[in-house]
């Protein structure tokens, strides 16, 4: 690599499916250990292992339905407490003298809502002063600490954002992401075996990927990269190929947008993702004030990674709507405390991001004509900034997401 050898710190994150086993463990503790070879100074950056966030979170509910949120984050912070204790060890026994910190220990200063803190502040003093002794730091993703002193947690995925935060402090080269695909996909490649990769993506592009719900990076964390200028690249855990670099020119003018060519103009997505079971609710009411309470109310027993998009009209009366993922029977729990509540469950919603329209009526037409080919009925549009949801009843078939992207997404 070219960079200065003035500064190499090299901030990389890897995420929990990317952390899965032990032996995985030490997989990476090899890859760190390379990586230092070649003359980094690493900060490592290490979500839950596995679905370990999952299963606590399931624990906490299953003995409080309604658990006390600041016990709540003193319990998903373990989490990442547990991965970066045993990479440290592990990086120990690759013979990369490594130390671990909380959020907390790097003085990651949060606000104090708990459970969705966002990072105010990063100190960093003892990450830099273990740098300059030598040492590899291992530092548990996804908290922070209040200024009451209190344990907060970022919110799902939040270990992106600790690692921009830091890469931010410490002034690195740049932010790795590493994770169990090849980058920024224009689908899953799973379910879409033509997926492409991106190579390039400017923060915009970015930005509208994260904020359309299809979890490749944390929302805050690329607007916090965006802000401060951390130049991302996105790629897999498990080889080496260079992923996509956001934030950095890119060598050709990027896919995504509307192609100049008079004539040529057509919606021209980045990415499309598909979530199911999904329900969408919506409540309507007169009574102004009280919404925010029972939308906020609404949301904790959801739980914050459930929402996948919300809406809110005010006039005379305050329309609610929102998508949100029901796995675990959440949307079940909720119709029983709030009767009012229109829920319609077992969704699918197709999300196709980026790719500004002049017009959502033509894509609007364009992709009914589509569904209709694939003998679709019953479809719903929703446009939400840069992002356009289509919501279909019941579990679909891959090959209409492949149809889909075919069509939208492919030159
Ligand atoms: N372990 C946390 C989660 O699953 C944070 C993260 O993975 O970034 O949401
Ligand atoms: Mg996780």
């Amino acid at each position: 690599m070219s960079e200065p050898a003035a500064n190499r710190i090299l901030v990389r994150k890897y995420g929990g499916s990317s952390l899965s086993t032990t032996e995985r463990l030490l997989e990476v503790a090899r890859d760190v250990r390379l990586a230092r070879e070649e003359g980094y100074s690493m900060v490592v950056v290490v979500s839950a292992m596995g679905s370990t966030t999952d299963e606590l979170a399931t624990m906490a509910r299953r003995t409080n339905p309604n658990p006390p949120r600041r016990e709540l984050d003193m319990l998903l912070s373990v989490g990442e407490r547990i991965t970066m204790s045993l990479l440290s060890m592990a990086l120990d026994r690759e013979g990369c003298p490594a130390i671990s910190f909380t959020g907390s220990q790097c003085g990651i200063i949060t606000d104090g809502s708990h459970t969705d803190a966002r990072i105010l502040e990063v100190k960093g003093d003892r990450v830099r002063e273990a740098l300059d002794r030598g040492l590899t730091v291992v530092v548990a993703g996804f908290q922070g600490v209040s200024r009451d002193r209190e344990i907060t947690t970022l919110g799902r995925g939040g270990s992106d954002t600790t690692a921009v935060a830091l890469a931010a402090a410490l002034g690195a080269v740049r932010c790795e992401i590493l994770k169990d695909v090849d980058g920024v996909m224009t689908a899953d490649p799973t379910l879409v075996p033509e997926a492409e990769r991106h190579e390039h993506l400017d923060w915009v592009q970015m930005q509208d990927i994260a904020s359309s719900g299809c979890g490749v990076v944390h929302v805050r964390a690329v607007e916090y990269a965006a802000a401060r200028g951390v130049p991302l690249v996105v790629r897999s855990s498990f080889h080496a190929d260079p992923g996509t670099r956001v934030g950095e020119k890119p060598a050709r003018a990027p896919s995504g947008s509307i192609s100049p060519t008079p004539g040529r103009e057509r919606y021209r997505p980045l990415t499309v993702h598909s979530a199911f079971p999904v329900a969408r609710m919506r409540l309507c009411t007169a009574d102004a004030g009280g919404f925010r309470d029972t939308r906020d109310r609404l949301l904790t027993l959801l739980d914050p990674c459930a929402l996948v998009a919300e809406w809110l009209d005010s006039g005379d009366e305050f329309r609610w709507e929102a998508l949100v993922h029901s796995r675990n029977g959440s949307a079940a729990d909720v119709r029983t405390e709030f009767p009012d509540l229109m829920v319609g469950e077992n969704l699918t919603v197709v999300s196709f991001a980026g790719g500004r329209p002049d017009t959502w009526l033509a894509v609007q037409r364009d992709l009914a004509l589509r569904l209709e080919d694939l003998g679709q009925t019953g479809a719903r549009f929703r446009a939400e900034g840069s992002t356009l949801h289509l919501i279909l009843p019941g579990p679909q078939d891959p090959q209409v997401i492949r149809a889909l992207h075919g069509h939208f997404l492919v030159e």
